[in-house]
Order: structure tokens, then sequence, then C-alpha cells
């Protein structure tokens, strides 16, 4: 039954995702004891609880992506499958005593700013709570999105989007059509291969597919890994230094051609027939969309009982799916590969700024802007882990923590310094973004020559950050209270030890 909880909060976190699991961790770590934590959910792991597809998992390797503070010794691959990383969230989660403090089964349906109290009013299905501040860790990668085809209603047969993936559904035998040769796509569409009787796969872009570097882990390289963790140190430290490579690519145009040159090469290796090769060979530079990587997707696109439609769905005729170039195929199946929804993120239609304007409303003809992907224009004392423009060719956890060390600095200073209520100064938050903009004209998601969801329908970047990930840490390393409008009043409060960015957590998750 709905109730009221009159307690005032410190924060209020919203989600219990990798992010919303990092913040409760972190600020427990520093002694922030006056929080709350809700999930919509009956389980922790967000995106890895929700995602369950055949062939579902990280494309970038376990040791990057896992938390600074939890290194596993148990992948069983250098690339970890879904199973996997949520069973690694949940012992997370337990090890560090962050399950007992979840509400589960709780959503948010409103959080509203009380400006006479400096509060916010957050109305969940469980109820009523009143926090200081808000940590929306509620995901940029959520809402699936299936494009509106003329004739749908007429298809009788079985639909469904991978991320909702119907398990009951046997596709053995079946006609199957899969819409989309996105990241989702090319990993469910080889497991599925084998067992369907046709798989017609609707392709409007061709993504760049590089070679998955994947390999399993035997007993032998656990252990090791279990005994030195320096290994996994090093191993990671690699990775990282690999992929701040492909940033600088990505910052560098020029950088990608040679390497898009390559790819078209090791393209002829992996394709023999000249057509097929034809339709599945990007006309735009590398790094442009999220680069995908596979080692069994072109076999599957080869195999006897495939046929790649080199264009996208436009309609459905009964049971009769129409390619934009005129083919058709009847199916039983559908299966939605068409990706999520980033530029409009559920979360704006929660949150009620101080002007008692919706998030939504005004994200409704673009796109989200947020002052290092964090702090959004009147909406006071309130935090977004991986909002707009902070996406790096890098692990998101790297990119959740590193925001996650500014937001307790924030949320520290907030208390030490008796802060009732702070905000992006309007004019730090259009200079940052007019500058991040500019930076990323030269970028590759900009001028490579696609047409990518780093875009809004606007043709804006939303979601890319220009520099690198070390830049972004830099900007991430200290909460700067002149870039806020002030207001103080509160209490203060020191910290009991260490501020946020130094406290050093580090335990191994056997
Ligand atoms: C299939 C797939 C593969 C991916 N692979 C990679 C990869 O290899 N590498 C990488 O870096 N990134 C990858 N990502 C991106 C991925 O989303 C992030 O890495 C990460 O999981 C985001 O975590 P999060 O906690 O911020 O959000 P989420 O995982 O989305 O968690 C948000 C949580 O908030 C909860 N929530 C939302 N709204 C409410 C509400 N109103 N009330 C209460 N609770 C709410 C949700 O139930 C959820 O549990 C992938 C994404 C997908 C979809």
């Amino acid at each position: 039954m709905a109730r009221t909880d009159s307690h005032i909060y410190d924060t209020f976190i919203v989600g219990a995702g990798i992010s919303g699991l990092a913040a409760a961790i972190k600020l427990r770590e520093t002694g922030y004891d006056n929080f709350r934590i809700i999930e919509k959910a009956d389980r922790v792991g967000g995106t890895w609880r929700e995602n369950t597809y055949p062939g579902c998992g990280c494309d970038v390797p376990s040791s990057l992506y896992s938390y600074s503070f939890a290194p596993s010794s148990k992948w069983s691959h250098l690339f970890a499958k879904q199973p996997e990383i949520l069973n690694y969230l949940e012992e997370v989660s337990d090890h560090y005593g962050i399950t007992p403090l979840i509400e589960f089964n709780n959503a948010l349906d409103e959080a509203a700013w009380d400006e006479d109290r400096h509060l916010w009013r957050l109305d969940t299905t469980n109820g009523q709570y009143l926090a200081r501040s808000v940590v929306f860790a509620t995901g940029p990668i959520t809402e699936p999105q299936t494009p509106p085809i003329p004739g749908l209603e007429t298809f009788k047969g079985e639909m469904f989007h991978s991320a909702t993936w119907n398990h009951d559904y046997d596709l053995t035998g079946k006609r199957v059509a899969v819409i989309g040769t996105g990241a989702s796509a090319i990993q469910f569409v080889p497991q599925i291969q084998p067992k369907v009787k046709e798989l017609h796969v609707f392709q409007r872009t061709p993504p760049w597919v590089l070679p998955k570097p994947d390999m399993p882990l035997g007993e032998t390289s656990k252990q090791a890994i279990d005994r030195f963790p320096v290994i996994q140190r090093t191993w990671r430290k690699a990775v990282a230094g690999s992929l701040s490579v492909i940033n600088f690519g990505l910052r560098n145009p020029v950088a990608m051609k040679p390497v898009s040159v390559a790819a078209k090469q090791l393209l002829r290796l992996q394709i023999r027939d000249p057509e097929l090769r034809k339709a599945v060979t990007p006309n735009f530079l590398l790094g442009c969309k999220r680069i995908l990587f596979a080692n069994d997707y072109y076999p599957a696109l080869q195999a006897d009982n495939t046929s790649l439609i080199p264009s996208g769905l436009v309609e459905v005729d009964g049971n009769t799916v129409v390619g934009a170039n005129g083919e058709r195929r009847e199916v039983d199946v559908i299966i939605w590969g068409t990706g999520f929804d980033v530029a409009h993120p559920p979360i704006g239609n929660k949150v009620v700024n101080e002007n008692g304007e919706r998030l939504a409303d005004l994200w409704k003809n673009s796109s989200p802007e947020a002052y290092l992907g964090t702090s959004i224009e009147n909406t006071p004392n309130a935090f977004l882990i991986l909002g707009p423009n902070v996406l790096v060719y890098d692990s998101f956890i790297r990119l959740a923590e590193a925001q996650l060390d500014y937001i307790i600095d924030g949320l520290w200073k907030m208390k030490e310094k008796r802060v009732s209520k702070l905000k992006i100064k309007p004019s730090v938050l259009s200079k940052h973004n007019r500058k991040v903009q500019k930076n990323l004209q030269s970028t590759v998601f900009n001028s490579g020559g696609c047409s990518s969801y780093y875009l809004d329908q606007n043709g804006r970047n939303f979601a890319a950050w220009p520099w690198s990930l070390s830049a972004l840490k830099r900007r991430l390393n200290v909460f700067r209270l002149k870039d806020y409008d002030v207001v103080y009043g509160e209490k203060a409060e020191v910290r009991p030890f260490k501020s946020a960015h130094q406290a050093n957590v580090a335990h191994a998750v056997h």
C-alpha cells in the first residue's frame, strides 16, 4: 500500500543497474549513509537483467567492463556473456551489503522539485519520499525502439524485440525476419541461424564488424588471475590503452581512413561471395557508428538458410515482409533488432524541474543537454549518471565511475558548505555545450558519413564526448561549486574520512 515516508534523505538513488549500485557502494564507502535506493524491477542488473537474447554479452573485455573496485577472476571468456555479467552484479551488490538496502519493485513515478523547502518530492509506486538531492541512475539505453511500419497490424505471426526476447517461443524450423543489423542483431543472428528454417536479415545500413579477440579462460588462467591480481590489473590497463588508441582515431578521422581500408581487406577474406560482400561493405568511416565485434556473424550470413535483404523493412502485408528494394519474404516471426530510443530517455517523463516543466517536454523536439553529462538546467540538486555527451569508446562502467567521483564530491560539498540548493549556471552550461558541439564537428561521429544514434533528429550529437577519457576524468575530478548557482542554508557536516574521489575501495569479487 502506498505510504508517505516523512524522513528526509540526503540523497535518493533511482535505479539499481551498474550505475546505481556503484553510486550506493561509493557513497557508503565515503561514510554518506542517509540515502535511499529504489529499483522498479525485482532484482539488480538493469541492462543485464533486461537483455537476455541468445548470444547477449559485452563487447568491451570484461577486465574493463567490471568495476575498478571489484575485479573478478571468474570470467569464463575475455568477453563475458549476459548471465555471467548479471551474476557478477548480483555478487557485487551482495558483497558490499547493498542488496538489503534496495527497495525492489518500487518505480519512480514523478520527481518534483519543491522550491519552498528545497527538497525533491519523489512519488513512487510504494509511496512518497523526500530528499535533498536525487541521483538518476536510470540508464542510457533502455527503451526498445521499433519503427512504425505500414501494415504491421496485419501480421499474424510472432513478433518481439531483442530486448524483450520471447524465450517461450521455439524458433526451430521457423521462417524468421530479423530487422536491423546493429549491436544486438550481430550477437543473436549467429545463435538462431542454425535452428531456423529460413533467416531473412533486413539491413538498412551495413555496420563495420571486426573480428572479436575473444577466447575462453580455463581454470588455470582463472586461478592465476585469482592468485596474482597484478595480471588482471595489467590486462585492464592494456585494454584501456588499446581503447584509447581507438578513441584517438575517432577524434581524428584521417587516422580512421587507413583502418577502414584495412578492414575492407579483411572483409574480402571473410566473405567470398562478391555480391554479399558488396552488400555488407559500409560506405562510411569506421567508428561513425559503434564499431561491432563478432567472429560468427559473417559466417551466419553466408549460411544456406540465410538471405540478406540490403534494405530496410518498409511494409508488412499479412505475413509478408517487404524491403525498400521491393524484395518480399513470407515469415512466421519478426525479430526487431532495431535498438533503443536513446535520444528520449524515459526519466525525462518523470522529472519536473523548478519551473514546473517536465524534462521530456523540454527534450521533445531535441535531445537532452547537461553539464558533464550530469547537471541539467533548472533542475537543482539532481545528478544524472551516463547522461548526454559523455560517451567515449570505452567501458560504460568506467564512465559511470568517473561521473560518480564528481557527483559524490558534489554531494559532500553540499553537506560541508551548508548548501540547500545548487543548480548549474546557464552560462556555464551553454559555454560547455557550445564547446562540446564545436569539437564534435571534426570527430568521426559527426563527419564520418553516417547517421548514427549519436545524432538526434536535428543532427545534433547528444551522446559523444569529443575529447579523451582522461580529459573527461580530469573534468570530473573535482566538483566546482563556482559552476553552480548556490543557496546556503542547511546544517554543515564534515566528511568522516577521505574525499570521494580519493576513497579507494578495491575488493576482489571471487
Ligand atoms: C545489449 C546491450 C549491450 C551492451 N554492451 C555494453 C558493453 O559491452 N560495454 C559497455 O560499456 N556498455 C554496454 N552497454 C551499455 C549499458 O547500458 C551500460 O554499460 C550499463 O549497463 C548502463 O548501466 P546503468 O546502471 O547506467 O543503466 P541500466 O543498466 O539501464 O539500469 C538502470 C536501472 O534503473 C531502473 N529504473 C529505470 N527507471 C526507473 C524508475 N522510474 N524507477 C525505478 N527504477 C528505475 C531500471 O529498472 C534499471 O535497473 C550495453 C547495452 C545493451 C542494451
